[in-house]
């Protein structure tokens, strides 16, 4: 019996314990090998006696001060630390308490900058379809994840509109080269900007490698370069959502530095706290916070736990470690191990369709025939089998499935934490093969999507 109000009424999870390192321990005595860290949370692992110790502190120290009365010394140590070496321009740092209320404040971040400059009509913001941004009413009306959308879509306004997402293996034509597929995406987003009017376009917005929804998908090269020109050449803002491939996750410390162009906004949440307190950062570049502060000089947005002091000392604790132990190597290193194990053990699968990502976000897309890319229909639940599969035997990873344009795509997201052993990224594999087996050889019979 419980009274918690649970994502699957019908049947609770099971009861967490205790974790340490990259295991968490169940009340059913169960060992289980968090290979996701939730939902690419977990980068430190668990109970990090660095990170345990900075909370225990700033707890005894000052555990509340409101951010409209008063800075703190980790709210002001955790913003040098993300924006103090002005990486790509961006150089202020609000602190919210997850990623959605960062994605929620970047839109009106935008929209008051462009109120500042005298643009008032550019209030519009344009995303891609196949993406997730958030659950609240704003950065849901942002994301391309039709599942979630769908139920509220009367709720979520006009003000947001999606073109196609950059993912090359269910999107691409066999004929076509990354160049003239990225100049496809271009045309497609130029004629988006005209169809609205070029100059009510406040900014497009994309998750610089896609996540939850597409599952660990990298734009081809030159995309992110194209859509930064377009952005430019229309004055609008880029906001980059690195709330998941951010921080280190994906093998830079910023994702965008593997695409050679920085956002004017950027998000970032799951790896700035690593899940030891919730927290999430809008990142802001140069040019908005002068033109606020020769403005109005109000930012228009806050809530009671901004710049939380134990969120901030815990994830300044986290970053520290990360810096002090270079642990985005580590995530290179790993990473390129994670891709050799899953392309020996699953590459010639017969239900393996992709295997992608980059450094330790990486993804494995299950088809009903690897030939056509056909993929199981939606409601085989292929992805939920395999996590309910892989539970069974001891890992937890995260299932995916992207369902556009009546593709459901069936995914299974990996995201171990940044200090698994080499033996724990090769149990991963194995497991998750595993489990992969298992699914799809039952539902090998079911019709095709
Ligand atoms: N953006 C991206 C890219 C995400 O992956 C998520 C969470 N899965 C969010 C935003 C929303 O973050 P939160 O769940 O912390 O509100």
């Amino acid at each position: 019996m419980t009274l918690l109000l649970h994502r699957d009424l019908r049947r609770p999870p099971a009861r967490a314990l205790s974790a340490s390192g990259v295991r968490i321990r169940t009340s059913a005595g169960r060992e289980v090998i968090d290979a996701s860290g939730g939902a690419a949370v977990s980068c430190l692992g668990h109970a990090h006696p660095a990170v345990i110790e900075a909370i225990r502190r700033q707890a005894e120290t000052l555990a509340y001060a409101h951010s409209g009365f008063f800075t703190t010394e980790p709210a002001e140590r955790l913003a040098e630390a993300l924006v103090g070496d002005v990486p790509g321009g961006l150089t202020r740092a609000l602190f919210v308490s997850g990623g959605s209320e960062a994605m929620e404040a970047a839109v009106k971040l935008a929209r008051q900058y462009f109120l500042e400059v005298g643009e008032p009509q550019r209030r519009r913001f344009v995303a891609r379809r196949q993406s997730y941004h958030g659950n609240t009413l704003g950065a849901l009306a942002l994301s391309g994840n039709l599942p979630r959308r769908e139920p509220y879509a009367p709720l979520l306004g006009t003000a947001f509109s999606h073109v196609s997402p950059a993912f090359a293996y269910r999107y691409r034509a066999a004929t076509e080269s990354d160049a003239d597929y990225v100049e496809r995406l271009r045309a497609e987003l130029v004629a988006e900007f005209e169809r609205l009017g070029g100059d009510t376009v406040a900014a497009f917005v994309a998750e610089t490698v896609g996540g939850a929804t597409s599952g660990a998908v990298t734009a081809p090269p030159g995309y992110f370069r194209m859509v930064r020109e377009v952005c430019d050449r229309y004055g609008a803002l880029l906001i980059l959502d690195e709330v998941m491939c951010g921080l280190g996750r994906t093998g830079t410390r910023h994702a965008w530095m593997a695409e050679g162009v920085a956002p004017d906004l950027q998000i970032v949440a799951k790896g700035l706290g690593g899940g030891y307190q919730p927290i999430g950062a809008l990142l802001v570049g140069a040019g908005i916070v002068d033109a606020i502060e020769a403005g109005s000089g109000t930012l228009m947005h806050g809530h009671t736990y901004m710049a939380h002091p134990i969120a901030c000392a815990a994830a300044l604790a986290v970053q520290r470690v990360i810096v002090e132990q270079e642990l985005v190597g580590e995530v290179q290193r790993l990473g390129r191990r994670l891709e050799a194990r899953l392309h020996q053990r699953l590459g010639q699968h017969a239900h393996v369709g992709d295997i992608r990502g980059r450094g330790l976000l990486m993804a494995v897309e299950l088809v009903a025939d690897r030939e056509t890319e056909a993929p199981f229909a939606p409601q085989a639940g292929v992805a939920a089998s395999i996590k309910a599969a892989a539970l069974d035997r001891g890992l937890a990873c995260y299932p995916g499935n992207g369902t556009i344009d009546g593709i459901s795509g069936d995914h299974v997201l990996l995201a171990p934490p940044f200090v698994s052993s080499a033996a724990d990224i090769d149990l991963i594999v194995e497991r998750l093969a595993d489990a992969i087996d298992a699914v799809c050889a039952r539902a090998k019979g079911q019709p095709c999507g």
